[in-house]
This record gives structure tokens, C-alpha cells and sequence, in this order.
């Protein structure tokens, strides 16, 4: 077994998206413009309704899946094809665009915590048109384990600690995973050895691929099969990543996510015409 060195650490910035919500943003950002698969990665979190009940409204997505995990707080999801559901503390939602639909996505609560990630995942050239998808799960239905050494893992997508997440055929064979580790205790895990593997410090400080993280930094890991994670003294928790690259072309414009310019000018002709979704 190798275990993965951290190559880069990437810092959340702090970012605005949607109508007025505020976030940390650990890319695309001016250094950082993807991590294939990954096209994106944000972590929201405020307790000032001001900071997010603006919400997500009205926007279409074409050419990719967008993942949206909730920690806390409360957030509705209507879509152009009458789809909707509630994301509730604990809850996930991997929703592959495909060939594009309108959706938004909005705060159902006026005052409290609100906090999660979204994450997006880019799609192959062969599976870009393919009919949207969603997976809705709510907390009960994603699997935890609490480990000997304190250690809690809980699975959304992949296989870790010997259970399996509900997330189930997606293109990039993706590992989403949240752990939280006691104070000075450690983790490892298999990955698989063609993934790219993120993993995101949000609570605490860890040490992460050889390398010292605190809160809000997340490790873009190099070659092997084999991730370890060791808490700081005030323990950590991390959401770990894995997806396997695609290797393709990217032009990208907003909500479209697609190979060639050509294509992005056909999605907003599409959106433009009503097409989508
Ligand atoms: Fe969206």
C-alpha cells in the first residue's frame, strides 16, 4: 500500500454566489480553476439569515452533476420538471444535470444555523445529454460507524470503513465521505489508486498526506492507494473526496459545463429557446 502525499493545500476565500449568499469557496478561484473531475467546491455556513436567505433562485445547469450535503439548516429544491425536495441537516442530494435543467435552491428557514457543501462534478463528453437525475437521501438513509478508536465515518457515496454510501451510478465512481476523528487519533482508508482524492478540513486541524491542515483547507493528494488522516489536538472532521478524472477538454461559461465553446453557445441557445429542462 502507498499512501497519498499532500502535493498543494488550497485555502476557502471568502465568495458570494446565488443572490447574495456567502461562502468559502475553495475553487475555482484565480490559482485554481478545477481538480478534474472536481469542478467546484464551497462551503456555506452562517448563523446570520442575512448570509444566505437569498438563497439559489431561478438558474439552469447543463453537462454535469452538482452534490449538495447539508450539515445544518434547511434548503428547497424546485426544479423546471416539477421535481422537488427538502435537503434537512444530514441529507444529500447528487443531482446529475445532464443535458440541463432549471432548478433553485432555497433556504426554508429565517433564522439559524445553515451550513453544508456543494460540490460539482464534472460528466464525460458521452454523458453530458444524458436525462437529469436525482438522488434525494435523507440522514437516515446515509449510512455511519462509529470505529474503535472513536473515529465516526458516515458514507454518501463509495465504499469506506466496510459500509457503502446510497449514492449509486454515477459516471466518476465517487467516494464522499465525512468523517470526524477524536482528538489524536488517526484513519486509513483504500482509495482507489486512478482517483483524484480531496479531503477538506471543516472542523478542528488534522494532519493530512504529511502535511499540517487547519480549518477550511483542503489537501489535493498525489499517487497511491491509500489515504491517512490524523486529527490535532482538538480533534478534526474532514470530508474526503475521490473521483476518477476524465481528461478532457473544459469550456465552461457559468452553468454550463461542456467540451468545446461551440457546445456552451448551444446551452444558452437552448436556455435562451426554453429548451431546458
Ligand atoms: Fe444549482
Amino acid at each position: 500500500m502507498t499512501i497519498r502525499q499532500t502535493e498543494h493545500i488550497i485555502r476557502g476565500e471568502d465568495a458570494s454566489d446565488g443572490a447574495g449568499v456567502k461562502m468559502k469557496r475553495v475553487f475555482p478561484t484565480q490559482r485554481v480553476a478545477l481538480i478534474d473531475p472536481f469542478l467546484l467546491f464551497d462551503e456555506f455556513g452562517s448563523d446570520d439569515p442575512n448570509a444566505y436567505i437569498g438563497g439559489f433562485p431561478d438558474h439552469p445547469h447543463r453537462g454535469f452533476e452538482t452534490v449538495t450535503y447539508m450539515l445544518a439548516g434547511r434548503m428547497r429544491h424546485f426544479d423546471s420538471r416539477g421535481n422537488s425536495g427538502l435537503l434537512t441537516a444530514g441529507a444529500a442530494q447528487w443531482m446529475t444535470a445532464g443535458s440541463g435543467l432549471i432548478h433553485s435552491e432555497m433556504p426554508e428557514q429565517t433564522d439559524g444555523l445553515m451550513r453544508g457543501f456543494q460540490i460539482w462534478i464534472n460528466l464525460p463528453a458521452k454523458e453530458k445529454m444524458i436525462p437529469p437525475r436525482y438522488q434525494d437521501y435523507a440522514p437516515e438513509e446515509i449510512p455511519v460507524t462509529t470505529l474503535e478508536n472513536g473515529t465516526v465515518v458516515k458514507v454518501v457515496a463509495g465504499e469506506a470503513a466496510g459500509i457503502i454510501g446510497p449514492v449509486n451510478g454515477v459516471s466518476r465512481q465517487p467516494l464522499l465521505v465525512d468523517v470526524t476523528l477524536p482528538a489524536g487519533t488517526s484513519w486509513r482508508q483504500a482509495v482507489d489508486e486512478e482517483a483524484t482524492v480531496l479531503a477538506h478540513v471543516f472542523e478542528g486541524t488534522a494532519e493530512i498526506g504529511g502535511k499540517a491542515l487547519g480549518t477550511t483547507q483542503m489537501a489535493v493528494l498525489g499517487q497511491g492507494d491509500e489515504i491517512e488522516l490524523k486529527a490535532g489536538p482538538l480533534g478534526a472532521r474532514i470530508l474526503v473526496l475521490a473521483a476518477k478524472p476524465i481528461g478532457e477538454p473544459v469550456a465552461r461559461y457559468g452553468p454550463f459545463v461542456m467540451n468545446t465553446r461551440e457546445e456552451i453557445e448551444q446551452a444558452f441557445e437552448d436556455y435562451r429557446a426554453g429548451k431546458m429542462g
